[in-house]
Protein backbone atom coordinates (compact mmCIF):
# COMPACT_ATOMS: atom_id res chain seq x y z
CA UNK A 1 0.00 0.00 0.00
CA UNK A 2 1.66 3.21 -0.98
CA UNK A 3 1.48 5.97 1.36
CA UNK A 4 -1.94 6.75 3.18
CA UNK A 5 -2.77 10.59 3.85
CA UNK A 6 -5.12 9.77 6.57
CA UNK A 7 -5.78 6.73 9.45
CA UNK A 8 -9.42 7.28 9.33
CA UNK A 9 -11.41 8.86 6.61
CA UNK A 10 -14.94 9.09 8.21
CA UNK A 11 -17.87 9.40 5.70
CA UNK A 12 -20.82 11.10 7.24
CA UNK A 13 -20.52 13.74 10.33
CA UNK A 14 -23.97 12.43 12.21
CA UNK A 15 -23.70 11.43 15.96
CA UNK A 16 -21.53 7.83 14.96
CA UNK A 17 -19.21 9.14 12.89
CA UNK A 18 -18.27 12.74 14.63
CA UNK A 19 -17.63 10.31 17.96
CA UNK A 20 -15.31 8.06 15.56
CA UNK A 21 -13.68 11.08 14.35
CA UNK A 22 -13.09 12.97 17.85
CA UNK A 23 -11.99 9.68 19.63
CA UNK A 24 -9.75 8.81 16.86
CA UNK A 25 -8.02 12.09 16.79
CA UNK A 26 -7.49 12.91 19.76
CA UNK A 27 -6.07 9.55 20.55
CA UNK A 28 -3.47 11.39 17.78
CA UNK A 29 -4.45 9.31 14.19
CA UNK A 30 -4.66 11.32 11.21
CA UNK A 31 -8.52 11.86 10.80
CA UNK A 32 -10.94 13.78 7.87
CA UNK A 33 -14.26 13.38 8.11
CA UNK A 34 -16.17 14.38 5.43
CA UNK A 35 -20.37 15.67 5.09
CA UNK A 36 -21.95 17.81 2.82
CA UNK A 37 -24.73 18.41 4.96
CA UNK A 38 -24.58 20.75 8.04
CA UNK A 39 -22.90 18.71 11.13
CA UNK A 40 -24.49 16.50 13.68
CA UNK A 41 -26.43 14.23 11.06
CA UNK A 42 -29.88 13.11 11.55
CA UNK A 43 -29.55 13.34 15.48
CA UNK A 44 -28.97 17.37 15.89
CA UNK A 45 -30.21 18.31 12.40
CA UNK A 46 -33.76 17.08 11.63
CA UNK A 47 -34.46 13.82 14.46
CA UNK A 48 -33.64 14.11 18.13
CA UNK A 49 -32.70 17.43 19.13
CA UNK A 50 -35.70 19.52 17.16
CA UNK A 51 -37.79 17.12 17.82
CA UNK A 52 -37.54 17.66 21.67
CA UNK A 53 -37.65 20.95 21.51
CA UNK A 54 -40.68 21.09 19.60
CA UNK A 55 -41.86 18.28 22.40
CA UNK A 56 -41.15 20.92 24.94
CA UNK A 57 -43.10 23.24 22.48
CA UNK A 58 -46.21 21.66 22.58
CA UNK A 59 -46.43 20.23 26.54
CA UNK A 60 -46.54 24.69 27.61
CA UNK A 61 -50.04 24.36 26.17
CA UNK A 62 -50.87 21.46 28.41
CA UNK A 63 -49.38 23.41 31.17
CA UNK A 64 -51.15 26.87 30.13
CA UNK A 65 -54.50 25.25 30.59
CA UNK A 66 -53.43 22.96 33.95
CA UNK A 67 -52.31 26.16 35.84
CA UNK A 68 -56.24 27.42 35.93
CA UNK A 69 -56.58 24.79 38.56
CA UNK A 70 -53.77 26.08 40.46
CA UNK A 71 -55.43 29.12 40.31
CA UNK A 72 -53.14 30.76 37.45
CA UNK A 73 -55.40 33.11 35.04
CA UNK A 74 -55.10 35.34 32.19
CA UNK A 75 -55.30 35.46 28.27
CA UNK A 76 -54.88 31.75 26.26
CA UNK A 77 -51.52 31.84 24.93
CA UNK A 78 -50.99 31.89 21.30
CA UNK A 79 -48.05 29.83 19.44
CA UNK A 80 -45.96 31.86 16.99
CA UNK A 81 -44.77 29.04 14.72
CA UNK A 82 -42.38 31.22 12.68
CA UNK A 83 -40.86 32.28 16.51
CA UNK A 84 -40.39 28.34 17.43
CA UNK A 85 -39.01 27.48 13.65
CA UNK A 86 -36.71 30.58 14.15
CA UNK A 87 -34.75 29.84 17.75
CA UNK A 88 -34.77 26.01 17.02
CA UNK A 89 -32.82 26.85 14.02
CA UNK A 90 -30.59 29.55 15.92
CA UNK A 91 -30.14 26.43 18.54
CA UNK A 92 -29.81 24.17 15.79
CA UNK A 93 -27.01 26.45 14.43
CA UNK A 94 -25.12 26.78 17.34
CA UNK A 95 -24.82 23.18 17.69
CA UNK A 96 -23.49 22.90 14.17
CA UNK A 97 -20.59 25.68 15.68
CA UNK A 98 -20.29 23.10 18.79
CA UNK A 99 -19.92 20.08 16.54
CA UNK A 100 -17.15 21.70 14.32
CA UNK A 101 -15.10 23.25 16.95
CA UNK A 102 -15.14 19.74 18.77
CA UNK A 103 -13.74 18.15 15.68
CA UNK A 104 -11.19 20.89 14.93
CA UNK A 105 -10.04 20.53 18.53
CA UNK A 106 -9.68 17.24 18.78
CA UNK A 107 -7.27 17.39 15.59
CA UNK A 108 -9.49 16.32 13.17
CA UNK A 109 -9.47 17.58 9.55
CA UNK A 110 -13.47 18.59 8.12
CA UNK A 111 -13.96 18.75 4.48
CA UNK A 112 -17.17 20.11 3.46
CA UNK A 113 -18.18 17.80 0.24
CA UNK A 114 -20.34 14.58 -0.96
CA UNK A 115 -17.65 11.60 -0.24
CA UNK A 116 -17.54 8.66 -1.95
CA UNK A 117 -15.42 5.66 -1.80
CA UNK A 118 -13.60 4.64 -4.75
CA UNK A 119 -11.65 1.73 -3.87
CA UNK A 120 -10.64 -0.20 -0.47
CA UNK A 121 -8.46 2.59 0.47
CA UNK A 122 -9.30 6.21 -1.61
CA UNK A 123 -12.21 8.13 -1.19
CA UNK A 124 -12.93 10.99 -3.65
CA UNK A 125 -14.54 14.23 -2.19
CA UNK A 126 -14.66 17.10 -3.75
CA UNK A 127 -13.01 15.72 -7.00
CA UNK A 128 -10.31 14.56 -5.41
CA UNK A 129 -9.21 11.04 -4.33
CA UNK A 130 -7.79 10.41 -0.62
CA UNK A 131 -5.84 7.81 0.48
CA UNK A 132 -7.20 6.39 4.26
CA UNK A 133 -6.03 2.92 6.12
CA UNK A 134 -9.24 3.10 7.26
CA UNK A 135 -12.66 4.04 6.29
CA UNK A 136 -15.56 4.16 8.14
CA UNK A 137 -19.49 4.51 6.99
CA UNK A 138 -21.22 6.12 9.03
CA UNK A 139 -23.98 7.93 6.90
CA UNK A 140 -26.78 7.16 8.70
CA UNK A 141 -30.36 6.29 7.55
CA UNK A 142 -33.35 8.27 5.75
CA UNK A 143 -36.93 8.18 5.66
CA UNK A 144 -38.88 5.93 3.44
CA UNK A 145 -42.12 6.72 1.75
CA UNK A 146 -44.14 4.15 -0.29
CA UNK A 147 -44.84 4.72 -3.74
CA UNK A 148 -48.64 4.90 -4.45
CA UNK A 149 -50.32 8.03 -6.01
CA UNK A 150 -49.68 10.95 -5.27
CA UNK A 151 -47.15 10.48 -2.22
CA UNK A 152 -44.79 12.76 -3.97
CA UNK A 153 -47.30 15.26 -1.93
CA UNK A 154 -46.53 14.12 1.16
CA UNK A 155 -43.72 15.22 3.57
CA UNK A 156 -41.18 13.32 5.90
CA UNK A 157 -39.44 14.18 9.31
CA UNK A 158 -36.62 15.71 7.36
CA UNK A 159 -39.42 18.60 6.38
CA UNK A 160 -41.65 19.00 9.45
CA UNK A 161 -39.42 21.53 11.43
CA UNK A 162 -38.86 24.17 8.57
CA UNK A 163 -42.84 23.64 7.35
CA UNK A 164 -43.37 27.17 6.33
CA UNK A 165 -47.49 27.52 7.87
CA UNK A 166 -48.15 25.38 10.44
CA UNK A 167 -50.22 22.68 9.43
CA UNK A 168 -54.05 22.87 11.03
CA UNK A 169 -54.95 19.68 9.94
CA UNK A 170 -52.32 17.19 9.41
CA UNK A 171 -52.50 13.72 9.07
CA UNK A 172 -49.61 11.62 10.18
CA UNK A 173 -49.41 7.67 8.09
CA UNK A 174 -47.26 5.23 10.48
CA UNK A 175 -47.25 3.70 13.83
CA UNK A 176 -43.76 4.03 15.03
CA UNK A 177 -41.31 6.25 16.79
CA UNK A 178 -41.74 8.93 14.84
CA UNK A 179 -45.22 9.23 13.85
CA UNK A 180 -46.70 8.64 17.62
CA UNK A 181 -44.04 11.37 18.48
CA UNK A 182 -45.02 14.10 16.00
CA UNK A 183 -48.89 13.51 16.15
CA UNK A 184 -48.20 13.98 19.72
CA UNK A 185 -46.48 17.64 19.24
CA UNK A 186 -48.57 18.70 16.58
CA UNK A 187 -51.77 17.90 18.92
CA UNK A 188 -49.77 19.38 21.71
CA UNK A 189 -49.00 22.50 19.36
CA UNK A 190 -52.84 23.46 18.38
CA UNK A 191 -53.10 21.42 15.33
CA UNK A 192 -56.13 18.59 14.30
CA UNK A 193 -54.16 15.65 13.93
CA UNK A 194 -55.17 12.43 12.02
CA UNK A 195 -52.98 9.29 12.86
CA UNK A 196 -53.13 6.29 10.41
CA UNK A 197 -51.71 2.82 11.43
CA UNK A 198 -52.10 -0.16 9.01
CA UNK A 199 -52.04 -2.77 11.76
CA UNK A 200 -53.78 -3.63 15.20
CA UNK A 201 -51.99 -1.16 17.80
CA UNK A 202 -49.43 1.01 16.76
CA UNK A 203 -45.53 1.28 18.39
CA UNK A 204 -45.06 -2.93 17.29
CA UNK A 205 -42.22 -4.67 19.83
CA UNK A 206 -42.99 -2.76 22.55
CA UNK A 207 -44.94 -4.14 25.78
CA UNK A 208 -48.52 -4.85 24.78
CA UNK A 209 -50.17 -2.64 27.46
CA UNK A 210 -47.99 0.15 26.97
CA UNK A 211 -49.23 0.39 23.56
CA UNK A 212 -52.73 -0.02 24.25
CA UNK A 213 -52.67 2.95 26.77
CA UNK A 214 -50.32 5.32 25.37
CA UNK A 215 -52.90 4.86 22.31
CA UNK A 216 -55.47 5.53 24.61
CA UNK A 217 -53.79 8.59 26.20
CA UNK A 218 -53.23 9.82 22.72
CA UNK A 219 -57.00 9.97 21.96
CA UNK A 220 -57.71 11.61 25.04
CA UNK A 221 -55.55 14.46 24.01
CA UNK A 222 -57.49 14.00 20.59
CA UNK A 223 -55.60 12.95 18.54
CA UNK A 224 -57.79 10.56 16.05
CA UNK A 225 -55.58 7.80 15.55
CA UNK A 226 -57.04 5.45 13.65
CA UNK A 227 -55.89 1.85 12.88
CA UNK A 228 -55.86 -0.86 10.46
CA UNK A 229 -56.35 2.57 8.13
CA UNK A 230 -54.28 2.02 4.71
CA UNK A 231 -53.37 5.16 2.51
CA UNK A 232 -54.23 4.69 -1.31
CA UNK A 233 -53.99 8.15 -3.05
CA UNK A 234 -52.98 11.37 -2.02
CA UNK A 235 -54.56 14.21 -4.55
CA UNK A 236 -54.35 18.07 -4.52
CA UNK A 237 -56.85 20.29 -4.89
CA UNK A 238 -55.70 23.94 -4.52
CA UNK A 239 -54.56 24.24 -1.44
CA UNK A 240 -55.25 21.03 0.62
CA UNK A 241 -54.81 17.61 0.24
CA UNK A 242 -57.10 14.72 -0.27
CA UNK A 243 -56.31 11.50 1.24
CA UNK A 244 -58.08 8.66 0.03
CA UNK A 245 -58.14 5.46 1.84
CA UNK A 246 -58.42 2.15 1.25
CA UNK A 247 -61.71 1.91 2.71
CA UNK A 248 -63.32 4.62 0.74
CA UNK A 249 -63.38 7.04 3.03
CA UNK A 250 -62.01 10.55 2.69
CA UNK A 251 -60.00 13.11 4.88
CA UNK A 252 -58.45 16.51 4.12
CA UNK A 253 -55.21 18.04 5.70
CA UNK A 254 -52.82 20.25 4.89
CA UNK A 255 -49.63 18.56 5.59
CA UNK A 256 -49.65 14.79 5.11
CA UNK A 257 -46.44 13.33 7.03
CA UNK A 258 -45.18 9.64 6.59
CA UNK A 259 -43.37 8.73 8.98
CA UNK A 260 -42.94 4.57 8.04
CA UNK A 261 -39.25 4.00 8.39
CA UNK A 262 -35.98 4.85 7.68
CA UNK A 263 -33.57 2.80 5.40
CA UNK A 264 -29.76 2.90 5.55
CA UNK A 265 -27.98 5.85 3.41
CA UNK A 266 -25.76 4.12 1.03
CA UNK A 267 -27.12 4.72 -2.54
CA UNK A 268 -24.34 6.42 -4.75
CA UNK A 269 -21.80 5.64 -2.18
CA UNK A 270 -19.54 3.24 -4.55
CA UNK A 271 -19.94 1.03 -1.98
CA UNK A 272 -21.09 -1.92 -4.08
CA UNK A 273 -18.61 -1.15 -6.87
CA UNK A 274 -15.58 -1.35 -4.09
CA UNK A 275 -16.63 -4.62 -3.86
CA UNK A 276 -18.63 -3.98 0.06
CA UNK A 277 -21.54 -6.34 0.68
CA UNK A 278 -25.04 -4.55 2.00
CA UNK A 279 -28.14 -6.51 2.99
CA UNK A 280 -31.22 -6.25 0.72
CA UNK A 281 -32.29 -2.74 2.10
CA UNK A 282 -28.92 -1.39 1.75
CA UNK A 283 -27.40 -1.94 5.06
CA UNK A 284 -23.41 -2.41 5.24
CA UNK A 285 -22.96 -5.83 6.23
CA UNK A 286 -20.39 -5.84 8.88
CA UNK A 287 -18.80 -8.25 11.59
CA UNK A 288 -18.40 -7.58 15.31
CA UNK A 289 -16.05 -5.10 14.94
CA UNK A 290 -17.53 -2.85 12.20
CA UNK A 291 -15.83 -4.45 9.55
CA UNK A 292 -17.50 -5.34 6.31
CA UNK A 293 -16.03 -8.18 3.79
CA UNK A 294 -13.55 -5.49 2.43
CA UNK A 295 -11.43 -5.42 5.54
CA UNK A 296 -10.27 -1.54 5.47
CA UNK A 297 -14.41 -0.40 5.49
CA UNK A 298 -15.83 -0.01 8.19
CA UNK A 299 -19.49 1.40 9.16
CA UNK A 300 -21.74 1.34 12.47
CA UNK A 301 -25.05 3.39 13.23
CA UNK A 302 -27.92 3.52 11.09
CA UNK A 303 -26.39 2.49 8.13
CA UNK A 304 -25.99 -1.09 9.77
CA UNK A 305 -29.22 -0.94 10.59
CA UNK A 306 -29.33 -2.62 13.82
CA UNK A 307 -30.39 -0.36 16.31
CA UNK A 308 -31.67 2.90 14.96
CA UNK A 309 -30.45 5.08 18.26
CA UNK A 310 -28.05 7.78 18.76
CA UNK A 311 -26.45 6.38 21.92
CA UNK A 312 -25.98 3.19 20.13
CA UNK A 313 -24.01 4.82 17.45
CA UNK A 314 -21.82 6.28 20.04
CA UNK A 315 -20.81 3.08 22.12
CA UNK A 316 -20.33 1.35 18.26
CA UNK A 317 -18.43 4.19 17.77
CA UNK A 318 -16.31 4.06 21.12
CA UNK A 319 -15.96 0.25 20.36
CA UNK A 320 -14.32 0.57 16.86
CA UNK A 321 -11.91 3.29 17.69
CA UNK A 322 -10.66 1.14 20.70
CA UNK A 323 -9.96 -1.70 17.99
CA UNK A 324 -8.53 0.29 15.30
CA UNK A 325 -6.17 2.74 17.22
CA UNK A 326 -6.37 1.20 21.03
CA UNK A 327 -6.16 -1.30 23.81
CA UNK A 328 -9.21 -3.41 21.69
CA UNK A 329 -11.22 -4.53 24.90
CA UNK A 330 -14.54 -2.22 24.65
CA UNK A 331 -17.65 -3.70 22.96
CA UNK A 332 -20.83 -2.82 22.55
CA UNK A 333 -23.73 -4.59 25.07
CA UNK A 334 -27.41 -4.73 22.37
CA UNK A 335 -28.73 -6.04 25.77
CA UNK A 336 -31.04 -3.93 27.92
CA UNK A 337 -31.10 -0.43 25.77
CA UNK A 338 -33.30 1.51 27.27
CA UNK A 339 -35.46 3.56 25.12
CA UNK A 340 -37.80 6.31 25.13
CA UNK A 341 -40.76 7.64 22.55
CA UNK A 342 -41.85 11.03 23.17
CA UNK A 343 -45.08 11.12 22.72
CA UNK A 344 -47.52 12.75 25.25
CA UNK A 345 -46.86 11.38 27.85
CA UNK A 346 -44.40 9.62 26.73
CA UNK A 347 -43.46 6.48 27.44
CA UNK A 348 -39.80 4.68 29.15
CA UNK A 349 -38.79 1.51 28.79
CA UNK A 350 -35.95 -0.93 29.20
CA UNK A 351 -35.73 -4.84 28.46
CA UNK A 352 -38.50 -7.15 27.44
CA UNK A 353 -41.91 -6.87 27.56
CA UNK A 354 -44.43 -9.41 29.16
CA UNK A 355 -44.95 -11.41 26.37
CA UNK A 356 -41.06 -11.42 24.88
CA UNK A 357 -40.55 -12.33 28.97
CA UNK A 358 -42.99 -15.47 28.70
CA UNK A 359 -40.94 -16.44 25.64
CA UNK A 360 -37.70 -16.36 27.65
CA UNK A 361 -38.26 -17.45 30.88
CA UNK A 362 -42.19 -19.09 30.72
CA UNK A 363 -43.20 -18.08 34.08
CA UNK A 364 -42.86 -14.20 34.81
CA UNK A 365 -44.54 -12.25 37.47
CA UNK A 366 -46.23 -9.37 36.52
CA UNK A 367 -46.22 -5.93 38.51
CA UNK A 368 -48.46 -3.32 37.28
CA UNK A 369 -49.72 -0.01 38.97
CA UNK A 370 -52.12 2.54 36.95
CA UNK A 371 -52.97 6.31 38.29
CA UNK A 372 -53.39 9.61 37.78
CA UNK A 373 -50.40 11.04 38.93
CA UNK A 374 -50.45 14.00 42.12
CA UNK A 375 -50.11 17.08 39.83
CA UNK A 376 -53.45 16.00 38.15
CA UNK A 377 -55.45 16.28 41.17
CA UNK A 378 -55.77 19.46 40.89
CA UNK A 379 -54.73 20.38 36.97
CA UNK A 380 -58.34 19.16 35.60
CA UNK A 381 -56.01 16.98 33.14
CA UNK A 382 -57.49 13.34 33.02
CA UNK A 383 -53.98 12.38 31.89
CA UNK A 384 -52.55 8.77 33.71
CA UNK A 385 -49.67 7.12 34.52
CA UNK A 386 -49.18 3.65 33.96
CA UNK A 387 -45.94 1.56 35.54
CA UNK A 388 -45.13 -2.04 34.77
CA UNK A 389 -42.56 -4.59 35.95
CA UNK A 390 -41.74 -7.88 34.40
CA UNK A 391 -39.67 -10.44 37.06
CA UNK A 392 -38.29 -13.67 35.68
CA UNK A 393 -40.25 -16.25 38.43
CA UNK A 394 -37.05 -18.53 38.80
CA UNK A 395 -34.31 -16.01 39.67
CA UNK A 396 -36.69 -13.06 40.83
CA UNK A 397 -34.59 -10.61 38.23
CA UNK A 398 -36.44 -7.59 37.04
CA UNK A 399 -36.00 -7.94 33.52
CA UNK A 400 -38.25 -5.00 32.15
CA UNK A 401 -39.12 -1.99 32.93
CA UNK A 402 -41.74 -0.08 31.45
CA UNK A 403 -43.76 3.34 31.88
CA UNK A 404 -46.06 5.77 30.85
CA UNK A 405 -46.54 9.17 31.59
CA UNK A 406 -44.43 12.11 32.38
CA UNK A 407 -40.90 11.86 32.35
CA UNK A 408 -41.17 8.35 31.26
CA UNK A 409 -37.79 9.32 29.88
CA UNK A 410 -35.69 10.57 32.78
CA UNK A 411 -36.67 8.04 35.19
CA UNK A 412 -36.26 4.65 33.27
CA UNK A 413 -32.70 5.93 32.63
CA UNK A 414 -32.00 5.38 36.39
CA UNK A 415 -33.97 1.79 36.45
CA UNK A 416 -31.51 1.15 33.01
CA UNK A 417 -28.63 0.98 35.43
CA UNK A 418 -30.11 -1.51 38.05
CA UNK A 419 -31.45 -3.77 35.23
CA UNK A 420 -27.75 -3.51 34.13
CA UNK A 421 -26.47 -4.68 37.07
CA UNK A 422 -28.66 -7.60 37.56
CA UNK A 423 -31.37 -5.97 40.03
CA UNK A 424 -33.36 -8.54 41.29
CA UNK A 425 -37.25 -7.44 42.23
CA UNK A 426 -36.23 -8.23 46.34
CA UNK A 427 -33.55 -5.01 45.59
CA UNK A 428 -36.24 -2.66 44.39
CA UNK A 429 -38.42 -4.08 47.71
CA UNK A 430 -35.32 -3.04 49.67
CA UNK A 431 -34.59 0.68 47.86
CA UNK A 432 -36.22 3.28 49.26
CA UNK A 433 -38.39 5.56 47.56
CA UNK A 434 -38.83 9.30 47.05
CA UNK A 435 -41.70 10.62 48.16
CA UNK A 436 -44.29 12.07 46.46
CA UNK A 437 -43.13 10.96 42.95
CA UNK A 438 -44.24 8.82 40.33
CA UNK A 439 -40.65 6.98 40.37
CA UNK A 440 -41.48 5.49 43.83
CA UNK A 441 -44.13 3.46 42.67
CA UNK A 442 -41.95 1.25 40.97
CA UNK A 443 -40.29 0.54 44.27
CA UNK A 444 -43.06 0.08 45.79
CA UNK A 445 -45.08 -2.49 43.77
CA UNK A 446 -46.01 -5.07 46.60
CA UNK A 447 -48.49 -7.80 45.09
CA UNK A 448 -48.06 -9.40 41.63
CA UNK A 449 -51.73 -8.53 39.37
CA UNK A 450 -50.47 -11.86 37.14
CA UNK A 451 -48.03 -14.98 39.65
P1 LIG B 1 -40.37 2.60 12.73
O1 LIG B 1 -39.75 1.45 12.08
O2 LIG B 1 -40.27 2.76 14.20
O3 LIG B 1 -41.92 2.64 12.34
C1 LIG B 1 -42.34 2.59 11.01
C2 LIG B 1 -43.84 2.57 11.02
O4 LIG B 1 -44.33 2.70 9.70
C3 LIG B 1 -44.42 1.29 11.57
O5 LIG B 1 -45.57 1.59 12.30
C4 LIG B 1 -44.76 0.49 10.32
O6 LIG B 1 -45.83 -0.39 10.49
C5 LIG B 1 -45.17 1.60 9.39
N1 LIG B 1 -44.99 1.28 7.98
C6 LIG B 1 -43.88 0.75 7.39
N2 LIG B 1 -44.07 0.62 6.07
C7 LIG B 1 -45.32 1.09 5.82
C8 LIG B 1 -46.10 1.20 4.64
N3 LIG B 1 -45.62 0.81 3.45
N4 LIG B 1 -47.34 1.69 4.74
C9 LIG B 1 -47.84 2.06 5.94
N5 LIG B 1 -47.15 1.99 7.08
C10 LIG B 1 -45.89 1.50 7.03
O7 LIG B 1 -39.77 3.84 11.93
P2 LIG B 1 -39.78 5.39 12.21
O8 LIG B 1 -39.73 5.98 10.87
O9 LIG B 1 -40.86 5.79 13.15
O10 LIG B 1 -38.40 5.61 12.96
C11 LIG B 1 -37.19 5.01 12.49
C12 LIG B 1 -36.31 4.65 13.63
O11 LIG B 1 -35.70 5.81 14.16
C13 LIG B 1 -37.02 4.02 14.82
O12 LIG B 1 -37.25 2.65 14.67
C14 LIG B 1 -36.10 4.32 15.95
O13 LIG B 1 -35.10 3.33 16.04
C15 LIG B 1 -35.49 5.65 15.55
N6 LIG B 1 -36.12 6.74 16.30
C16 LIG B 1 -35.96 6.81 17.66
C17 LIG B 1 -36.57 7.81 18.39
C18 LIG B 1 -36.40 7.84 19.87
O14 LIG B 1 -35.46 7.23 20.37
N7 LIG B 1 -37.26 8.51 20.61
C19 LIG B 1 -37.38 8.83 17.76
C20 LIG B 1 -37.49 8.67 16.33
C21 LIG B 1 -36.88 7.67 15.64
P3 LIG B 1 -45.65 -1.89 11.05
O15 LIG B 1 -45.50 -1.78 12.52
O16 LIG B 1 -46.93 -2.54 10.63
O17 LIG B 1 -44.46 -2.44 10.37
Amino acid sequence: MGETEFDLFVIGAGSGGVRAARMAAQRGVRVAVADDAPLGGTCVNLGCIPKKLYSFAAHYAEAFEESHGYGWSGPAPVLDWSTLRARRAAEIGRLNAVYARLLNDAGATVLRGRARVVGANEVEVNAQVVRARHILVATGGRPVVPVLQGSHLAITSDQIFDLREFPRHLVVVGGGYIACEFASIFRGLGAQVTQLYRGEQVLRGFDDEVRHFVAAEMRKKGIDLRTHSEVERIERDVDRLHVTLRDGSALAADTVLYATGRHPNTAGLGLTEAGVRLAANGAVVVDEHYASNVASIHALGDVIDRVQLTPVALAEAMALVDHLFGQGTRSVDYDLIPTAVFTHPGIGTVGLSEAQARERFGAVRIFRTEFKALRHTLSGSTERTLMKLVVDAESDRVVGVHMVGADADEIVQGFAVALKAGATKAVFDATIGIHPTAAEEFVTLREPVVA
